[in-house]
C-alpha cells in the first residue's frame, strides 16, 4: 500500500477515532491488553506507516508487499491485529505490527510525507541533491526522501517525466530535478482521487502495461536499480541514461530498513 491509500485508510478509520476499544486480538507482539484497556485516539499516517494512538501506547503499522486490511469484515488468513468496537471491527492482516515510543512518534518529520499539508519542496529537493550518482528509480522508493512513493507511483512518475529507471540524478538539470520532485508530489494526489472512486487501475498509463501509450512499442520489463524492483518504461520516449550503468548488486542488507524511525530534517543531519 502506498502513501495515498493510507490516507483513504486513515478516513476509514474515523468512525473509531475517540471511541472505546471493547477488545484487540491478534499474534503481534503488541500489549493487546493495554490497547482494549482504553480509546483509540488518533489514526494518522506517515508515509507508509498508519500509526494508532491509544491511551496506553502507540502502534506503527507497515503494509510491506501483501499486506492488507478489512473493516467489518474477513479474509481467509488470521489477523496480525484485530480491533474490535462497538461501532464494528477493524483487521489487519499480512503486516508489521510493532509499538513505538512517544519520542518515536514526535521524531516523524512530516515536512517530506508526500501527503502532507506540511510537506516543503525545498528540504525534499535538499535530500534528493544529496545523492547526484543515484538513478531515479531508487531515489523515488527511498522513504527518507519520498515517504509514502512506492512501485506504481515510482512507474508512473517515470513515464510523466520521460525518464528511464537508471538515469542518474546529475544527469537531470536543475529544473528536471525540482520537476521530478513536484511531479511525485502531484502524482500521489492523483492516486487519492483515482483510488478513491476506484478508477487508480484503468488511469495506469504504464504501470503493468506491455505498450507504450504513446509510440505503442513494447516496454522494457525489468529489475532497475540497486533495489531491484521491477520498471515499466518505454526506451523510445523516455530519456535514457548516457552514462554507463554501474555494476548492478543487490544493495547491501539494511535490515528492517522499512521500520527505521524516520530521521530528523535534512537540514539537521547533513552538514
Ligand atoms: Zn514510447
Amino acid at each position: 500500500m502506498e502513501g495515498p491509500s493510507l490516507v483513504l485508510l486513515v478516513e476509514q478509520l474515523k468512525p473509531f477515532v475517540k471511541k472505546k476499544i471493547l477488545d484487540a486480538q491478534g499474534v503481534a507482539p503488541v500489549n493487546l491488553d493495554g490497547i482494549a484497556s482504553g480509546s483509540l485516539k488518533a489514526a494518522k499516517s506517515w508515509g507508509k506507516h498508519l500509526l494508532l494512538v491509544f491511551d496506553k501506547t502507540i502502534v506503527r503499522i507497515h503494509f510491506l508487499m501483501f499486506g492488507s486490511y478489512r473493516i467489518n469484515a474477513k479474509i481467509e488468513r488470521d489477523p496480525k491485529l484485530t480491533l474490535k468496537f462497538a461501532e464494528g471491527t477493524v483487521n489487519f492482516y499480512s503486516c508489521a505490527v510493532k509499538e513505538i515510543s512517544k519520542e518515536e512518534f514526535k521524531a516523524y518529520d512530516w515536512t517530506i510525507d508526500l501527503m502532507a499539508k506540511e510537506w516543503d519542496e525545498k528540504i525534499v529537493v535538499k535530500r534528493l541533491r544529496a545523492q547526484p550518482d543515484a538513478m531515479i528509480c531508487d531515489l523515488l522508493m527511498d522513504q527518507e526522501i519520498f515517504p509514502g512513493l512506492g512501485n506504481i507511483i515510482k512507474n508512473e512518475v517515470m513515464f510523466l517525466r520521460r525518464l528511464q529507471p537508471e538515469v542518474r540524478l546529475k544527469e537531470l538539470s536543475n529544473k528536471e530535478q525540482l520537476a521530478l520532485v513536484r511531479e511525485s508530489r502531484a502524482y500521489c494526489f492523483q492516486f487519492y482521487e483515482w483510488k478513491k472512486i476506484d478508477q487508480l487501475k484503468r488511469n495506469w498509463k504504464i504501470f503493468r502495461k506491455r505498450k507504450c501509450p504513446e509510440c505503442r512499442a513494447a516496454l522494457s520489463i525489468r529489475k532497475t536499480g540497486f533495489g531491484q524492483r521491477v520498471s515499466f518504461f518505454c526506451t523510445e520516449c523516455q530519456l535514457g541514461t548516457s552514462l554507463p550503468l554501474p555494476e548492478i548488486k543487490v544493495k547491501p542488507s539494511k535490515p528492517r530498513q522499512w521500520i527505521r524511525t524516520p530521521r530528523k530534517p535534512a537540514h539537521e543531519e547533513r552538514v
